[in-house]
């Protein structure tokens, strides 16, 4: 029987209030005195992918708060969004549907065929209508057809989506005390970015963490730094700027971030051969697995901006890795 029926529950069950850090071992690192750990999201569960936890939690919430059982949000054929809300929904009592892109006669994918035996109903649209996810108009031929629902943007990309991304500060530093012998707070955090909701959480979280005091360094301003893994991600520096206004109101962020957007390898999903032998020989060397979409590119750009000297000597980076293994799988059932 599905659990959580006080959002109380939802939120224990599914926040963690620290994770796993490995160390990175490296030779190109370790000349440069330069340490590298990583944050385990994608530890925290099997199922629920990383940092979409953080972003559907709040919305859950919300929904129940609003009366809804049911939740409707949108996403490709391999969404990880997609396959995470599956199982949050089967798992916290709520209907899930999912509007799916492209309905362009392929086989179904591992990801959907899981969120349909999580109970997910799917509906499939074209490329053109997907288009129309943001007009109310399609909205109310949805509601139409399946009834009142919770409404959840592509990729949980919305306000209390990034408010529950605020936790991750948190998570960063209990994270690192609790990990034995991973020394000083970092100098700059890494994270893959899609949407930015997670990165302005992440931010946003940073600062309320730093302004109430609580047991840091006060001199602890770690800089964040975005990889956007679309092309053109310049958009990404105006929406998060917006999403901090509207999280912080007139607070300043103490924190000092940007994202970059020369990693893309080509756009959304473009998974080149150089990037594939970077990946496998990266996991071969530290026994972490890497989705393709995301962390794959997080990573080689690390190295990259290592390579390119833009780190100084005795430089403490951490990176969050942000789940995503189920783009993996390819056989499930
Ligand atoms: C969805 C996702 C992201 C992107 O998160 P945003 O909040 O949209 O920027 C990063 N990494 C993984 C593994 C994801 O699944």
């Amino acid at each position: 029987m599905p659990a959580g029926d006080s959002p109380n529950l939802i939120t224990a069950l599914a926040f963690p209030d620290h994770v796993a850090v490995s160390a990175i071992a490296d030779m190109r690192l370790q000349q440069r005195n330069i340490t590298l750990q990583v944050l385990r999201l994608d530890q925290i569960d099997p199922l629920l992918s990383g940092n979409k936890i953080f972003k559907l939690v709040p919305n859950l919430i919300q929904a129940r708060a609003n009366g809804l059982d049911t939740v409707l949000s949108f996403g490709g054929a391999y969404s990880n969004h997609l396959h995470a809300l599956a199982e949050a929904g089967y798992r916290f009592g709520f209907n899930t549907i999912a509007v799916v892109r492209g309905d362009d006669g392929q086989p179904d994918s591992h990801t959907l065929r899981f969120a349909a035996s999580r109970g997910m109903r799917l509906i499939r649209v074209s490329r053109q209508q997907y288009r129309r996810r943001h007009d109310a108009d399609f909205i109310s031929e949805l509601t139409q057809t399946c009834g009142d629902f919770y409404l959840i943007p592509e990729g949980g990309a919305n306000e209390a989506g990034s408010r529950g991304c605020m936790s991750l500060a948190e998570i960063v530093v209990n994270s690192l005390q609790a990990s034995a012998g991973s020394g000083d707070l970092p100098h700059e955090i890494l994270l893959p970015c899609g949407t930015g909701t997670t990165m302005a959480g992440l931010i946003a979280g940073l600062t309320q963490l730093q302004a109430s005091g609580n047991c840091l360094p006060r001199d602890w301003h770690p800089y964040v730094r975005g990889i956007a893994v679309l092309k053109q991600g310049e958009f990404l520096q105006q929406d998060i700027a917006r999403t901090l206004r509207v999280l912080q109101g007139e607070v300043a962020t103490t924190s000092r971030w940007r994202v970059e957007t020369t990693f893309h390898w080509g756009g959304y999903a473009r998974f080149p051969p150089a990037l594939a032998a970077f990946v496998q020989e990266f996991e071969a060397a530290q026994g972490i697995l890497l989705d393709p979409v995301y962390t794959a590119k997080m990573l080689s750009a690390v190295f990259q901006r290592v390579e390119d000297g833009c780190y100084a000597d005795g430089t403490r980076l951490l990176l969050l890795h942000t789940g995503g293994l189920q783009g993996r799988m390819k056989n499930m059932n």
